[in-house]
């Protein structure tokens, strides 16, 4: 999985196709995001403690990551991403559109 939390993405299918908005939650094992304001639900909830009013939250809804894309810092498009090591051991995400680097993923590795 290529994306991280508080990375923007594009959502290119289903019912919030074309919005872009933050990652704010990562679920690996189900390889879905969530993200702001996209896929939102209401959720009914009872008088509670809690929640003394009841009524309806608005809350994000995981959405899969094959449904999004990365936007790129520098060309702003949405873009696949690829994986590169670079020359001191560690590897980066790259945008596949323009090349430039999205971020480090791994820590350069000590030379022997
Ligand atoms: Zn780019």
């Amino acid at each position: 999985m290529r994306i991280k939390t508080n990375d923007t993405v594009k959502v290119i299918c289903g019912e919030d196709r074309g919005a872009t908005g933050n990652v704010l939650r990562v679920v690996r094992a189900k390889q879905k995001v969530v993200v702001e304001g996209v896929n939102r639900v209401y959720k009914h909830v009872r008088r509670s403690q809690k929640n003394p009013q009841g009524g309806r939250l608005s809350r994000e809804m995981p959405i899969s990551v094959s449904n999004v894309l990365l936007v790129c810092g520098a060309c702003g498009a949405g873009t696949r991403v690829g994986m590169r090591s670079l020359p001191d051991g560690s590897k980066e995400r790259y945008c596949k559109k323009c090349g430039a680097g999205n971020g480090q993923v791994s820590r350069p590795k000590a030379r022997k």
